[in-house]
């Protein structure tokens, strides 16, 4: 494998060394070493995650919060930790705005549910865009479908860019909330985010940011962004899957009612009447998902140790590199050529089903994703049934690339 040290003032920058904290990228598949390029569905694990998840049920487990026992004390630091860590990764103001959910899609419906129950009304509008990924339509249709809400979609263009001045003429009187993907999981499209929270916060709106595609690529700052809430999930940002945040700010958490009644979320309980516990603990009903919150801090503590700013710059990088090799290729056209885009490349082939080419590069060892990636209005868009999907994270090389782009070749002759 090669050896990539970058240093122009990030940090230094080492492919080799980042991939052998990485046990799963040394496996063969079908007799061929893995390039792993389906880092948009899930990403791949460090050694030290995975060691936290075993240090906790060998050492440490035990119900958090109300325990007085040593084993319950500790657990319950390690997880308040990992919230103190994610507040600082994303820059909120306080712990109590860092809720831990399942991930993207338990962030959104629990905004959905409680933003509905609270907010909402007869004939409100909720705005969205062409390019969300289903778990960013079906919650606020499903609350659409219960209130009479309407649900207005931004159009994109033929580049997979959202057509700014129609969301800002979508804005009226009506719109109660904006919920918009940061980048998108299908075209690679970085959004516009600041402006669209600017124009929504002239007519005070606030904007939820699904920000599952961009905590592992971006430097993300709740605060300078001023998005009222931000989702993503553990697993794409090389933590356990079953865990997420959703980051809100304070003041407007406060004035949601909770979304899930049950145990931690209760100051007093009486059979005539309840009060709610403070933040962050009123929208965690139940116990949490104890073990995989505290990996999650351990994987933000290592991505911290390398730098956003150093990974952003690698796969800029490898999506620059791996363009210009596909789009070499005259039977593949790119779908998604936003200005701004994240390391996810989609792509079809002239009369080749998507799910062939992913058959095709799995025996080659090649691990991409085929489908409509949970964005089936992005393909009506595009008119298109599937696209394939290449998706960088900081473990991959050009090398694998080089893989990949010889997988495409022999694919293509074959099917000539
Ligand atoms: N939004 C986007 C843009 C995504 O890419 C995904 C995951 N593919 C989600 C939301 C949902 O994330 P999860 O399945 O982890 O809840």
């Amino acid at each position: 494998m090669n050896k990539v040290i970058v240093n122009s003032g990030l940090k230094a920058f080492d492919v080799e060394k980042i991939r052998s904290d990485f046990p799963i990228l040394h496996i063969k598949v079908h007799g061929k070493p893995l390039c792993y390029f389906d880092n948009a569905a899930t990403t791949q694990k460090p050694k030290v995650v995975i060691d936290k998840l075993v240090e906790f049920y060998s050492s440490m487990n035990a119900n958090i919060h109300r325990g007085v026992h040593y084993l319950s004390v500790v657990s319950t630091k390690a997880y308040e930790d990992s919230r103190v860590k994610i507040k600082k990764f994303i820059n909120a103001s306080s712990e109590k705005e860092i809720i831990f959910t399942k991930g993207t899609t338990d962030s959104i419906n629990l905004v959905a549910g409680s933003f509905a129950r609270g907010k909402l009304r007869d004939g409100d509008e909720i705005i969205i865009t062409g390019m969300e990924h289903h778990s960013n339509i079906v919650p606020w249709q499903l609350i659409a479908n219960e209130k009479n809400i309407k649900l207005r979609v931004v159009p994109i263009t033929d580049n997979g860019e959202i057509v700014f001045e129609e969301f800002v003429k979508m804005i009226n009187g009506k719109t109660k909330l904006i919920s918009v993907v940061y980048v998108s999981n299908s075209l690679g499209t970085v959004n516009p985010v600041e402006e669209i929270i600017e124009a929504a916060h002239n007519h005070n709106i606030p904007v939820f940011l699904d920000g599952a595609q961009a905590i592992q690529h971006l430097n993300v700052d709740v605060r300078k962004l001023d998005c009222d809430f931000f989702a993503f999930s553990g697993h794409k940002i090389y933590g356990p899957t079953g865990i997420g945040v959703l980051y809100g700010k304070e003041k407007l958490l406060n004035e949601l009612p909770p979304y899930q009644g049950g145990g931690d979320m209760i100051s007093k309980v009486t059979f005539e009447e309840t009060t709610f516990n403070t933040l962050p603990y009123k929208f965690e009903a139940g116990t949490p998902n104890i073990a995989d919150a505290i990996a999650l801090g351990t994987a933000i503590d290592y991505i911290s140790g390398i730098g956003i700013d150093a990974i952003s710059k690698h796969e800029s990088e490898l999506l620059e590199y791996a363009t210009e090799k596909i789009s070499g290729l005259e039977e593949v056209k790119i779908i998604g050529n936003a200005k701004r885009k994240s390391s996810v490349l989609s792509f079809v082939i002239e009369n080749i089903h998507p799910h062939d080419v992913g058959t095709f590069l799995d025996f080659e060892g090649v691990a991409i994703r085929t489908g409509h990636h949970c964005t089936q209005p992005v393909m009506d868009r595009f008119h298109i049934p599937a696209t394939s999907r290449a998706s960088f994270a900081l473990y991959n090389t050009k090398e694998e690339i080089d893989v990949l782009v010889s997988g495409l070749k022999k694919i293509i002759e074959v099917f000539k």
